[in-house]
């Protein structure tokens, strides 16, 4: 079997370039050892905002008691929340299956492993790969006579992330959960600790919280969303406490005990050492490459701390062969960052010119309730490169919208560059964020100013005035503050 382009993996970065290979005109083939959409669409971000939206909808429910009819909870069934999303997952999935046909690519399940720079060998999946996530494995492997080999010009390494695990804390699935195990998990505890305070962790607390999970969350560092700006982390933090979430910040986990019912985790600050009793434990302390077992260090690619070393258009130090999505050190792990390293791959590989990826640019959202949304400069880059900044906010309450449907909690915070008003970071907290960010990202990629979002005229009511209202704000006239 000969293409002249094979993707190995069928995530967000694996399709996606497949499609757009095949857009301009290249035969591909695309192999996957589990299921199509990869770990975005199976276990992380399809499947995790079905939860987050039902957890939003159960909430919401119980505001029903203002008009005065009261909501019955006695029946409420976890299992049908799962099934919901599974629902989701199978139809997003069948999507997927779908536009590759439409597409006119080949798509062979098995596991990829290098033979040489050009050619894979595929051996048939287990019915249950998933299982395997995050598995070491070695290198190389045996031939056998039902293994198939395909052979491609140039083949894009899409292989994704699994947990990262961490000694001492290794996950059973039952008691001490990956995201992965989370998103199985068919009833929940009474009681949940999450160790890391990143987008995973705070999305799954939210969920846990809204369904009456008792949840604390543990965090190494001194905030949540260490990634986010310092105002962000900390808004988040009252926004939680007040949800009854406990947090502990600046805490280390350092023994844990599953020796009968539930568990006891030895968490220490500031050398004071305390035990957190729970039903189970989640940890979400970030995602490890999923580069060993494929052969490529056999090959000779160059790799760092597990990370494959690209260029800026994917390629590796070996011609051909291409890096793209979480395996890639030097980009976020995300999906839309996997999806546009897909399409920047396929297009070097056409003998397109892309533009490569501006880090600036890479919108970072967080689904929880409230959302929080960003891009660019945060204050301390802009402290920390010494760029002559104004820093502008305008509160969600300062929009008819938000207060009308009451989500008025929220900000939206505005980087510009003080002379010239250039748009250089936005830092979103409060209902749509995800959404409304897009605006501002807009702004600033097409190089407009925030006088050019200052001026446009905004739909009212809507949440996005607040970022017409920011922007008027870092010229020192918005009109609701
Ligand atoms: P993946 O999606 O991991 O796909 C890799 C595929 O390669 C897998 O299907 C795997 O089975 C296959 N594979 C691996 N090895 C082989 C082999 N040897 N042969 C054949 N196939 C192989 N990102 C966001 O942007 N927004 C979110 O809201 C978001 N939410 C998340 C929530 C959770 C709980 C998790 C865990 C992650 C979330 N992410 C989110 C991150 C996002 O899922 C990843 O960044 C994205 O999936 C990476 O895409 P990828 O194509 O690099 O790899």
């Amino acid at each position: 079997m000969k293409y002249d382009v094979a993707v190995i993996g069928a995530g967000p970065g694996g399709y996606v370039s497949a499609i757009r290979a095949s857009q301009l005109g290249k035969k591909c083939v695309v192999i996957e050892k589990d299921k199509p959409g990869g770990i975005c669409l199976n276990w992380g971000c399809i499947p995790s905002k079905s939860l987050i939206h039902q957890a939003e909808v159960f909430c919401e429910a119980k505001k029903l008691s203002a008009f005065g009819a009261k909501l019955d909870t006695t029946d409420f069934k976890y299992e049908l929340v799962q099934k919901s999303s599974r629902k989701v997952t199978e139809k997003i999935t069948r999507g997927v299956s779908n536009l590759l046909k439409k597409n006119k690519i080949d798509y062979v399940r098995g596991e990829a492993c290098f033979t040489s720079p050009h050619s894979l060998q595929i051996r048939k999946s287990s019915e249950d790969s998933s299982a395997s996530e995050g598995m070491p494995s070695t290198d190389s492997r045996e031939s056998r006579s039902d293994d198939l080999i395909i052979e491609a010009d140039n083949i894009i390494v899409a292989t994704g992330s699994s947990p990262r695990e961490i000694p001492n804390f290794e996950f059973d699935e039952e008691k001490v959960l990956s995201s992965t195990g989370i998103l199985k998990m068919q009833t929940i505890p009474k009681s949940l600790i999450i160790l890391g305070a990143g987008a995973i962790g705070m999305e799954f607390a939210y969920v846990m919280n809204s369904f009456g999970v008792e949840v604390t969350i543990v965090e190494m560092l001194d905030r949540v969303l260490p990634l986010e700006d310092e105002s962000i982390s900390s808004f988040m933090k009252k926004s939680f406490t007040q949800k009854g979430i406990n947090l502990y910040l600046g805490t280390k986990a350092t023994k844990l005990d599953k020796e009968g019912k539930g568990l006891r985790l030895t968490i220490e600050k500031e050398g004071t050492s305390e035990v957190l009793v729970a039903d189970a434990m989640l940890v979400s302390v970030g995602r490890v490459p999923n580069t060993t077992g494929i052969g490529l260090e056999k090959l000779g690619v160059l790799m760092e701390k597990g990370f494959v070393q690209v260029d800026d258009y994917g390629m590796t130090n070996i011609k051909g062969i291409y890096a793209i999505g979480d395996i890639v050190g030097t980009t976020p792990q995300l999906a839309h960052v996997a999806s546009k390293e897909g399409e920047i791959a396929a297009e070097h590989i056409c003998g397109k010119h892309p533009h490569s990826i501006d880090r600036l640019a890479i919108p970072s959202a967080v689904y929880c309730q409230p959302e929080v949304a960003s891009f660019g400069y945060n204050s301390h880059a802009i402290e920390q490169n010494k760029i002559p900044a104004k820093v502008s906010e305008f509160p969600y309450v300062g929009a008819g919208k938000t207060l009308a449907i009451d989500k008025a909690d929220g900000f939206v915070k505005l980087i510009t560059h003080q002379d010239t008003g250039e748009i250089l970071g936005a830092h979103i907290v409060g209902h749509n964020a995800t959404e409304i960010i897009h605006i501002l990202l807009l702004a600033s990629s097409k190089e407009l100013l925030n006088n050019d979002v200052a001026e446009m005229i905004f739909a009212h009511p809507t949440v996005s005035e607040t970022v017409m209202e920011v922007a008027r704000e870092s010229d020192g006239w918005a009109i609701h503050k």
